[in-house]
């Protein structure tokens, strides 16, 4: 079944230029030279180590983290040549690299949407029933691969025409460690600091545009570069990082580390790490969470009426500073 929906799914043009392919380039989001940093014997860890520690399927090789093959080579190396290049991080991200970096986050998002809607459909098929369940989740598909198509119209012409004012760096920190955990992805947050809601996920009208939030963390050779940036035109984090630069480094890494690891699935972690950090309770609790924070885009009757507090709640950064910090000095490799 499976196959049968990666099959209605699968391409026969690039996602850029639209030309036919004469193959498929296996991309990435994480660069490989960012995974090299951590891997050990070319394998890495995926949250799911800390809800089963012996689950083989946790470890994955780095030639096989986060990849979509949507694209030609030719477009694949074209548009993220600055991005995906070591030598430009010695400093502070260019607007030039963030929309790489956003180009690349939203193609990989309405590829694996596209895979998910495949594999709804083959499910329909299979059970022979048209069930709201399904239906429902087909409507909520077809929103995010719309807004997902909107915003690489945007990061796409940001790359093309070279505007470097297209995304705001709200943050970014440069550390003299090597940190065990890369990651990049954009995620939407429903709520900030207290109680303060940023998006409303709940709401699936396609006028409403949910605005998200990049984050990248890439351990370097012997450093690490660690930063979130938006859309210029998003004002809904406006707050949220008033009150995120008000706090200290130390703090910054804290929510940082809380964000990517109760919203993500696609962060890696160092195998050199030691044992106890994958038995540690509170990151365990944390990395739990992504699958809350599903429910209310996939299933959206689950949480007609509880949903809101229910997100807030368990959200809110507040929770950021009584979650063990993989960011910090502690946990550096070198
Ligand atoms: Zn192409």
């Amino acid at each position: 079944m499976r196959r049968e929906g990666e099959s209605l799914s699968k391409r026969d043009s690039c996602f850029i230029c639209k030309k036919p392919f004469a193959s498929f380039c296996n991309s990435h989001t994480i660069p490989q030279f960012v995974l090299r940093n951590i891997a050990v014997d070319g394998n890495v860890h995926r949250p799911s180590i800390f809800l089963n520690p012996q689950d083989r399927q946790s470890t994955v090789g780095i030639k096989g983290t986060n990849t979509f093959r949507v694209l030609c080579s030719d477009c694949d190396s074209r548009y993220f040549k600055g991005y995906e290049n070591p030598e430009r991080y010695s400093n502070v991200p260019t607007g030039e690299i963030l929309a790489q970096i956003a180009l690349k986050n939203f193609i990989s998002r309405h590829a694996k949407r596209i895979k998910q809607q495949g594999l709804a459909q083959s499910m329909m098929n299979y059970s022979g029933a048209s069930s709201r369940i399904f239906s429902d989740t087909e409507d909520v598909h077809k929103l995010d691969i719309s807004e997902y198509e909107q915003q690489y119209e945007y990061a796409r012409n940001a790359v093309e025409k070279g505007w470097s004012d297209r995304y705001y760096l709200q943050l970014s920190i440069q550390l003299d460690y090597v940190v065990p955990i890369a990651f990049q992805d954009a995620i939407a947050l429903a709520v900030g600091f207290d109680q303060c809601k940023i998006n409303d996920l709940r709401n699936l009208s396609p006028k409403y545009r949910v605005q998200e939030l990049h984050i990248c963390i890439f351990p370097l050779k012997s450093n690490s570069q660690v930063f979130a940036f938006t859309r210029n035109d998003d004002k809904r984090y406006r707050s949220f990082f008033k009150e995120l630069r008000l706090l200290d480094t130390k703090e910054q890494l804290q929510v940082i580390n809380y964000l990517v690891l109760a919203h993500s699935e696609e962060v890696f972690f160092s195998p050199k790490l030691d044992n106890k950090v994958f038995g540690n309770p509170s990151l365990k609790d944390v990395v739990s969470k992504t699958m809350v924070i599903d429910v209310p885009s996939t299933y959206p009757w689950i949480n007609q009426e509880t949903g809101e507090e229910l997100v807030l709640e368990a959200f809110t950064c507040n929770h950021a500073f009584q979650t063990t910090c993989l960011l910090s000095a502690e946990f550096a490799l070198h």
